[in-house]
């Protein structure tokens, strides 16, 4: 007998075609969604990463960009040391700051390594002027050391720049060598002085950054602050992240410097009455900025050391955002929305 029941020769049922129909269209997904994971994966924008690290609902209103990292001073505890020389050519730079400030963002702060380094404080100028003229940007800052600042500067550049911030972490010219808070044997105090009182000449708002460590933390500073007047005091506690300061491959090592909270709190109370001071903890500054490396990489703080994004000029800024590690909540808890732009600060010049 010719078996009368074998599979092959009966009529195909339609239970068996349905069969057959789904098997292809199952077989045609996992094949698509393979590619798709294949893409992904080649150019950085793996599914499997973005569910876990999506962040794409924040608009970068403040941005750090720390476009280099060259510094003419030694700090002990620098967290953004010299391990690239690279700089952005500037209509790069540029680039990238148009398609920050077409995503949201209001204010943008230049920082290094020492910004005043590159082209003898050219590069940074023609950024300022851009970001406040091309852009129209409500604020614009630099964080530098002061040292290479010349008057000429302020003369070219100083209407477009709203904010300039200060670092100084002693008012005694021993413990600012001790911190390497200076380059050579010229004073950091006198450049500091000279460049706040250019501030004053030219309208941009001064401000002072300090980092507390184990050199300056029982140093009673209120009398040279209050002096000094800036808009705003920032007190920074002594940060350490891995692969910067901290670990094989740091440049630096800055467990020296570093101070237990309770060590900060008392800092902050000695200078309690002065009312510019604006603290930040180890704790609040660790994810609350959006930070731009030299590649204009978004860099990720939250694990104790920076993993950067892809670069937001090769990915946009959604994508590179994505990556950034930047929690938008801690931000606004330290304040991080203030009156930034020098034209609503009603300062007295
Ligand atoms: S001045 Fe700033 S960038 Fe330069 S070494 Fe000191 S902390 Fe680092």
């Amino acid at each position: 007998m010719q078996g009368a029941n074998h599979p092959s020769d009966t009529p195909i049922s339609y239970v068996d075609r349905m069969t057959g129909f789904l098997i292809v269209i199952a077989s045609f997904y996992i094949f698509t969604s393979f590619i798709q994971r294949c893409w992904a994966w080649l150019t950085g924008t793996s599914s499997v990463c973005s569910q876990t690290q999506r962040n794409s609902t924040v608009t970068p209103v403040s941005v750090n960009y720390h476009f280099t990292r060259r510094c003419n001073y030694k700090c002990g505890f620098c967290f953004h040391t010299a391990k690239t020389s690279f700089v952005l050519p500037l209509g790069e730079a540029k680039r990238g700051l148009k398609a920050l400030r077409d995503a949201g963002m209001q204010k943008v702060n230049f920082s290094g390594g020492e910004p005043f380094l590159e082209d003898r404080g050219q590069y940074v100028g023609d950024l300022v002027t851009y970001c406040k003229h091309g852009l129209q940007l409500p604020s614009v800052s630099i964080v530098s050391n002061g040292s290479l600042i010349k008057e000429s500067w302020f003369v070219k550049y100083g209407e477009y720049l709203d904010i300039l911030a200060l670092s100084c972490d002693s008012f005694n010219p021993e413990t600012n060598e001790l911190i390497g808070r200076q380059q050579g044997r010229r004073s950091h105090l006198d450049s500091l002085q000279r460049v706040r009182d250019w501030c004053y000449k030219y309208k941009v708002a001064f401000k002072l950054n300090t980092v507390v460590n184990t050199f300056n933390k029982d140093e009673d500073m209120t009398t040279h602050v209050t002096e000094l007047k800036p808009c705003r005091w920032k007190v920074f506690q002594c940060l350490v992240l891995e692969g910067e300061n901290a670990g094989e491959d740091a440049l630096r090592d800055a467990e020296k410097f570093v101070i237990s909270d309770e060590e900060f709190r008392d800092f902050l109370s000695r200078h309690k009455g002065v009312p510019s001071l604006v603290p930040e903890s180890n704790e609040k500054m660790q994810n609350s900025y959006l930070i731009l490396d030299e590649f204009m990489r978004f860099l990720d703080c939250r694990s104790g050391s920076k993993h950067p994004s892809k670069s937001l000029l090769d990915v946009g800024v959604q994508q590179a955002l994505d990556f950034s590690g930047f929690d938008e909540k801690m931000f606004l808890a330290r304040g991080g929305r203030y009156k930034w732009s020098k034209a609503d600060m009603r300062l007295e010049w």
